[in-house]
């Protein structure tokens, strides 16, 4: 049952790099935002060991080291960080309008601006030697990983564009790599599978699927299983990489925003803004193509400047009709 309202200028859900970015840059705006970390607080980074690839750490970072950093830096400039989730939302039509937002099924907080960066969740196959091996070979994310697989053998599971630019990726750095598609072809665009077949150091198996990733503590090989005659095979290799898709978190949003097909959120040409005016979306949830840490950074930082840009707006028109 709801007891208590509390009213903001900027919520801000969900704590992984476009949350935080959006925090820094709304408390230097003296939007004084709140921001709820959500389930996984850090988001999915917090996954990953080593991050390479972020402008301004020479030597790299480890990824709950970054996102504890990035918390940090936010609520030094005032944002009030929060453990706990968004249960429900009912946004306002109305441009000035106020959006209530349900915090753990109890409190109620009204939000002039709501900026949504509750991310992505990348799929697994949910076999329980994948899942007992993950973060020890096994990966959702070559281009966070793909490294540390350098010169070796690796596999990697999934038929659609992610997975045949994945494997392109890895068959830059590796040795060998093992494709495993599920069916008798690809999902992935004629131009993406083109570039797949073109690469020597890439096996393509059709019509299999993972039966077992073998290892104890790390990943040292893979049985296959062909899904027609049944047979079963196994590879040698130190790294399995699943590209099977992703599933953006926006399932308490479902009905209030609009959303494309696989349920990622539309946000409007080049600005963060949604379907409802003071709602604005930044990172991996509405973002199905880049998905790394640095964009979703930069969308967090658009977010913020389009609700600061909003408010001022609301502001000017209020001090106009009053
Ligand atoms: P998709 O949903 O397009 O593809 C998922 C793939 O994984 C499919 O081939 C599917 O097989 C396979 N798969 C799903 N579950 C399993 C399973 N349990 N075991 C084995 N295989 C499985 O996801 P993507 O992430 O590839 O792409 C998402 C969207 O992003 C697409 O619209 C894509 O075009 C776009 N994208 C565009 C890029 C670009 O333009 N550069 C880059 C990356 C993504 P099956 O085909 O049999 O269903």
């Amino acid at each position: 049952m709801a007891d208590k309202v509390e009213r903001l200028k900027t919520l801000i859900i969900g704590s992984g790099p476009a949350g935080y970015t959006a925090a820094i840059y709304a408390s230097r705006a003296d939007l004084k935002p709140v921001l709820y970390t959500g389930m996984e607080p850090g988001g999915q980074l917090t996954t990953t060991t080593e991050v390479d690839n972020f402008p301004g750490y020479p030597e790299g970072v480890d990824g709950p080291t970054m996102m504890v950093q990035l918390q940090k830096q936010a609520e030094r400039f005032g944002t009030e960080v929060r453990i706990g989730m968004i249960t429900a939302v009912n946004f306002s039509d109305e441009v000035g309008g106020i959006h209530k937002v349900t915090v753990d099924d109890s409190k109620i907080i009204e939000a002039e601006t709501v900026i949504i960066s509750t991310g992505a969740t990348a799929k697994y196959l949910g076999i329980p030697s994948e899942q007992k091996l993950r973060g020890g070979g096994v990966s959702a994310c070559a281009v966070c990983d793909g490294f540390f697989y350098k010169g070796q053998e690796v596999a990697i599971v999934g038929a659609g564009d992610t997975a045949a630019e994945e494997a392109s990726y890895l068959a830059n750095i590796c040795k060998k790599v093992t494709m495993l598609v599920r069916r008798d072809e690809m999902r992935a665009s004629k131009a993406m599978q083109h570039r797949v077949n073109s690469l020597d150091n890439i096996e393509i198996r059709y019509n299999t699927e993972v039966d077992t990733v073998l290892g104890d503590q790390v990943v040292e090989g893979l049985r296959m299983v062909n899904n027609v005659t049944g047979e079963k095979e196994d590879i040698a290799i130190t790294g399995l990489f699943i590209a099977i898709g992703h599933k953006p978190n926006t399932d308490i949003f479902k009905g209030q925003l609009e959303m494309d097909e696989t349920g990622y959120i539309i946000t409007h040409g080049k600005t963060t803004k949604t379907s409802k005016p003071g709602v604005f979306a930044s990172g991996d949830v509405q973002d199905k193509e880049y998905r790394q840490a640095v964009t979703a950074a930069g969308t967090g930082c658009m977010a913020a400047l389009d609700a600061e840009r909003y408010l001022a707006t609301i502001e000017s028109h209020q001090e106009v009709s009053s």
